[in-house]
C-alpha cells in the first residue's frame, strides 16, 4: 500500500516536473515576455524574452523588483493598476513602457490572468508582455503628422478642403469656416457648389465633372460668398489622391483669395491706360501750338515790314508759346512731384499779394474767353508761411480751370475769408460742372474730361494733382464741390494762417528780385544749347545789358574770371563742369554775383 502510494506520488511528481520543464522550455523560447506571480502579485518568474525587454535578470525582477523596469512616467500608474487587479482578482490589461538601463524604451502591451488550483484556490497570476513599439511609433508618427497637417492647414492663408471621389466635400480647414461663417455641421454632405456665385456655376460644372471623371488636376478662379455677404475672388487648385492601384480615393484642394491681386492688376492696367492716353494727349497738346508758331514765322518772313500784321502775329505767337511753356512746366512739376523733389521756399507772405499774382497770370485767358471775374473779400490782411510762387501757381491753376471749363462769357468768383484760424479761398464758376462720378477722381494724376470747347486751351489732366500736392505741402487741403454736370464748380483751398505759427518766419530782404532794368549790368549766359543761350543774350542786349555767353561750366568760369558778371544765368546739365559745380566756383568780385538756375532745370 505504502509502496503503491509512493509510486503513484512519484509518478505525479514526475508528471508535474515534466509539465514544469515543458512550460519552462516553452517560456524560454516564447517570442513574448512571460511572467508569473504569487497570489499577492509579486513576481516569481520571468522568461528570457521578458528579461530582454526589461534589461533585467530574473533575480532583479523577483518580488516588486520588476516595477523598476517600468518607464518612470508609467511606473506609478502601472504598479497601482497591477496590484489592485491582483488584489481584487481582476484581469489585467494595460499599455506601458519599459526603460532598460541602457536607455532603450519599448512600448508594451501587458495582459495577465489568475491561476487557480482545481479546488479554486488562487495560486498566482500568469501574464504576457508583447513588444508593440513599432506599431505604437507608427501610430504616434501618424498622429503627429496629422496634427502637423491640421496646424498647417488651419493656419495657411488659403482655404483648404478635401472631397471624396464624387466631389462631396469631406473636410474644410479653419480659414474656410472663418471666411464663410459656416459650421462643420452645416457643411456636412453639401457639394462643391455651396457658396459659389450662381453666375459661375454653369461655367464651372463641366470642368468639375471632367476633372472628377478623368482624375485631372483642377485649377480655376471664381467668386465665393463670405460671411459679410460679399463675394471675393479665389484661385482654386486641387489634386487627386490615389490608392495603391492608382484609383482616385479623394481630392485635396486649396482656394486662395486673389481679390486684392485682381484689383491691383486692374489699377495697374488702368494706370497704364491713363498713361497711354496721357501720352497721346501730350503729343497732341504740344503739337497744337507749333502750327500757329510756324505760320507766324512764315508771315514774319514774308511781310517783315507790315507792322500791323507782325504785331498781331507776335501776340499770337507769344500766347501759343506761353501755352507750351505752361504745359511743359506742369510736366516738369509732375516729374518732380513723383520724385518728391519739390522744395518749398517758404516765407511769410500776404495772401492778397499771392492772389494778385495768380489773377494777373490767369487774366489773359479769362479775358480771352470773355468771363467776368469778381473778387469777394471781407477778411483783413492774412499772412501765410508759404512759397509765394508755388501758391500763386495753385490759384492761377484753379482760375485757369474755372476759365477753361466755363462757356465763354461766364462768371468766375474768388472768395477769400478767414474761418477757424484758416485762410479759406474759394474759386467758383458757373461752368460745365463736375459729375458725381468724376468728383472723387479729379485730383488724380492724368484725370481729364474732354475740353468743353475747342476755343479753350487744352490740359494734360495733371494740374489738379499738382495743386493738391502743393496745397498739402503747405499744410492745407483742397476740395472740389459741384452739384453736377452743367451746375458750375467750386474749388476750396484751406491754408493755415501764419499768426498761429509758433516760430515766425523772417523776411529775407536779399531775396527781392533784381532791378528790372538791365542797363549797365554785366550778364553771363551759360547754356550748352547754343540757340537758347544766344536768344537770351540777344534779349538781354535789347534791354541794355552787357552780355557774354559760355557753352559749359568750365568756359563759364574762364569768362567770369575776366568779365566779372553781376548776374550769371546758368543751365544745370552741361558737359565738363555742370551748373551746380560752376555755381559754387563762380568768382566773387565786390560781392557774389546773382546766380540763377535756368528754366530747363529738370
Ligand atoms: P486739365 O489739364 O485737364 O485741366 P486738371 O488736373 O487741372 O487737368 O483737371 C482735371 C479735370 O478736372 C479736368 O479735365 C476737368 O474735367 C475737371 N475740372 C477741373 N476744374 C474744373 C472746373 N472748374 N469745372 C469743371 N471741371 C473741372
Amino acid at each position: 500500500m505504502a509502496a503503491g502510494f509512493t509510486s503513484s506520488r512519484t509518478r505525479t511528481e514526475e508528471t508535474l516536473r515534466e509539465s514544469e520543464q515543458r512550460f519552462r522550455a516553452l517560456a524560454s523560447h516564447a517570442p513574448v515576455g512571460i511572467f508569473m506571480t504569487n497570489p499577492q502579485g509579486d513576481c516569481v518568474f520571468v522568461n528570457a524574452c521578458w528579461c530582454e525587454l526589461a534589461g533585467m535578470s530574473p533575480e532583479q525582477a523577483t518580488g516588486t523588483g520588476w516595477t523598476r523596469a517600468l518607464h518612470p512616467d508609467d511606473r506609478e500608474r502601472v504598479a497601482t493598476e497591477w496590484y489592485s487587479a491582483a488584489q481584487f482578482g481582476r484581469r489585467f490589461s494595460s499599455d506601458y513602457r519599459f526603460q532598460r538601463p541602457d536607455g532603450r524604451v519599448a512600448w508594451l502591451q501587458g495582459r495577465a490572468v489568475e491561476l487557480r488550483s482545481e479546488a479554486g484556490a488562487l495560486l498566482g497570476h500568469l501574464g504576457t508582455v508583447s513588444d508593440v513599439t513599432e506599431p505604437k511609433l507608427a501610430e504616434t508618427a501618424l498622429r503627429d503628422s496629422e496634427q502637423r497637417f491640421r496646424a498647417l492647414a488651419d493656419n495657411i492663408a488659403s482655404h483648404a478642403w478635401t472631397c471624396d471621389r464624387f466631389g462631396v466635400v469631406t473636410w474644410y480647414n479653419r480659414r474656410w469656416y472663418e471666411y464663410t461663417g459656416t459650421t462643420f455641421e452645416e457643411m456636412q454632405g453639401r457639394d462643391w457648389k455651396t457658396l459659389h456665385h450662381p453666375d459661375h456655376i454653369e461655367r464651372l460644372t463641366p470642368k468639375v465633372q471632367h476633372c472628377l471623371e478623368y482624375g485631372e488636376p483642377w485649377e480655376e478662379t471664381f467668386p465665393l460668398l463670405g460671411k459679410d455677404g460679399q463675394y471675393r475672388w479665389f484661385l482654386s487648385r486641387s489634386v487627386p489622391i490615389r490608392d495603391g492601384q492608382g484609383n482616385v480615393t479623394q481630392w485635396f484642394g486649396t482656394n486662395t483669395d486673389i481679390t486684392d491681386r485682381l484689383e491691383m492688376e486692374e489699377t495697374l492696367r488702368s494706370a497704364d491706360r491713363k498713361k497711354d492716353e496721357f501720352l497721346a494727349t501730350l503729343a497732341h497738346e504740344l503739337r497744337n501750338p507749333l502750327a500757329p508758331l510756324r505760320n507766324g514765322l512764315e508771315i514774319l518772313k514774308l511781310a517783315p515790314h507790315d507792322h500791323a500784321a507782325s504785331s498781331r502775329v507776335q501776340h499770337m505767337m507769344e500766347r501759343q508759346l506761353n501755352q507750351m511753356v505752361r504745359l511743359i512746366d506742369d510736366l516738369l512739376d509732375v516729374s518732380r512731384i513723383s520724385r518728391g523733389a519739390i522744395q518749398l521756399d517758404r516765407r511769410r507772405v500776404d495772401l492778397a499779394d499771392v492772389l494778385r499774382d495768380a489773377t494777373e497770370t490767369s487774366l489773359p485767358l479769362i479775358q480771352e474767353l470773355g468771363h467776368e471775374l469778381r473778387l469777394h473779400s471781407n477778411a483783413p490782411a492774412m499772412l501765410v508761411d508759404a512759397d509765394a510762387t508755388r501758391l500763386a501757381q495753385v490759384f492761377s491753376n484753379l482760375l485757369n480751370n474755372a476759365a477753361k471749363y466755363t462757356a465763354p462769357k461766364g462768371h468766375i468768383e474768388l472768395f477769400v475769408a478767414r474761418e477757424a484760424g484758416q485762410a479759406v479761398i474759394r474759386v467758383k464758376d458757373n461752368g460745365v460742372g463736375i459729375s458725381r462720378e468724376m468728383l472723387p477722381r479729379i485730383f488724380d494724376m492724368f484725370t481729364r474730361v474732354d475740353k468743353p470747347s475747342e476755343r479753350s486751351p487744352g490740359g494734360l489732366g495733371i494740374g489738379l494733382s499738382i495743386v493738391r500736392r502743393l496745397v498739402e505741402m503747405h499744410g492745407g487741403t483742397v476740395q472740389a464741390h459741384s452739384a453736377g454736370a452743367g451746375c458750375g464748380s467750386e474749388l476750396v483751398v484751406r491754408l493755415p494762417l501764419a499768426e498761429a505759427a509758433t516760430s515766425p518766419v523772417t523776411f529775407d530782404e536779399s531775396s527781392s528780385a533784381p532791378a528790372s532794368s538791365a542797363r549797365g549790368r554785366r550778364f553771363l549766359v551759360v547754356d550748352d544749347n547754343v540757340d537758347s543761350a544766344e536768344t537770351l543774350a540777344l534779349w538781354l542786349e535789347l534791354i541794355h545789358g552787357d552780355v557774354r555767353t559760355a557753352g559749359d561750366g568750365l568756359e563759364a568760369l574762364e569768362v567770369a574770371e575776366a568779365f566779372r558778371p553781376h548776374v550769371v544765368l546758368l543751365d544745370i546739365g552741361m558737359p565738363r563742369v555742370d551748373g551746380y559745380e560752376a555755381c559754387v566756383q563762380v568768382p566773387e568780385h565786390e560781392s557774389r554775383p546773382w546766380v540763377t538756375r535756368a528754366a530747363n532745370e529738370a
